[in-house]
């Protein structure tokens, strides 16, 4: 699915994101930036040690906030790793933080000239962010960066499985809607 927003466009894919050719790609990751599992532990797989090198030179991340590496062995070109809320009531600012992920990895994107970004469902797996609010919030996000700036051109959020892409589907006819 591709719906256009101001001069760019967003698109929804299911699939894996490690294989996305793309200026970046945003990891979900933690604090630590130390890998784990799901898609940042899929990413550093596919990325080999170099993600790894840098994220450990950077030292760290708080949540809502998202830092910069290449894409070691990666297709895409660079990593945006952006630390998600971990989900616990609600009522503990989780909204708002996860706006900031999608907020601060877009400002990164463009501040960089990336044209192409892709996007996991963040904080929706180990996390567990409810996945209804989390596409509101992603796609609100992305909505409102790609009405405001020219860069980037395509943000494809790439989502793993059936009911996650039905979720943020539903998001998108909504937001467009609007
Ligand atoms: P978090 O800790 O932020 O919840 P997870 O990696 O556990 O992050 O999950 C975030 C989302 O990423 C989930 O929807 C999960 O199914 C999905 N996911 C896991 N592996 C991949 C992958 N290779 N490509 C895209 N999405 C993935």
């Amino acid at each position: 699915m591709k719906k256009q927003c101001g001069r760019g466009s967003i698109e929804l894919e299911q699939g894996d994101i490690t294989l996305q050719d793309v200026d970046a790609i945003v990891n979900a990751a933690n604090a630590h930036l130390a890998g784990g599992g799901g898609v940042d532990g899929a990413i550093h797989r596919r990325g080999g040690p170099e993600i790894m090198k840098e994220c450990r030179a950077i030292g760290g991340c708080p949540t809502g906030q998202t830092v910069l590496t290449t894409g070691g062995k990666l297709k895409a070109r660079h990593v945006l790793h952006t630390v998600g809320p971990r989900w616990r009531d609600g009522n503990h600012g989780e909204p708002e933080l996860l706006a900031s992920c999608y907020r601060t990895a877009l400002a990164l994107a463009e501040e960089h000239g990336f044209r192409t970004v892709a996007f996991p469902s963040v904080s929706t797996g180990i996390y567990g962010y409810p996945v209804d609010e989390a596409a509101t919030v992603a796609i609100r996000e992305i909505a409102a960066h790609l009405r405001k700036n020219d860069c980037p051109e395509v943000v494809r959020m790439v989502l793993f499985d059936a009911g996650t892409y039905a979720a943020y589907e539903q998001a998108l006819m909504a937001e467009m809607a609007e």
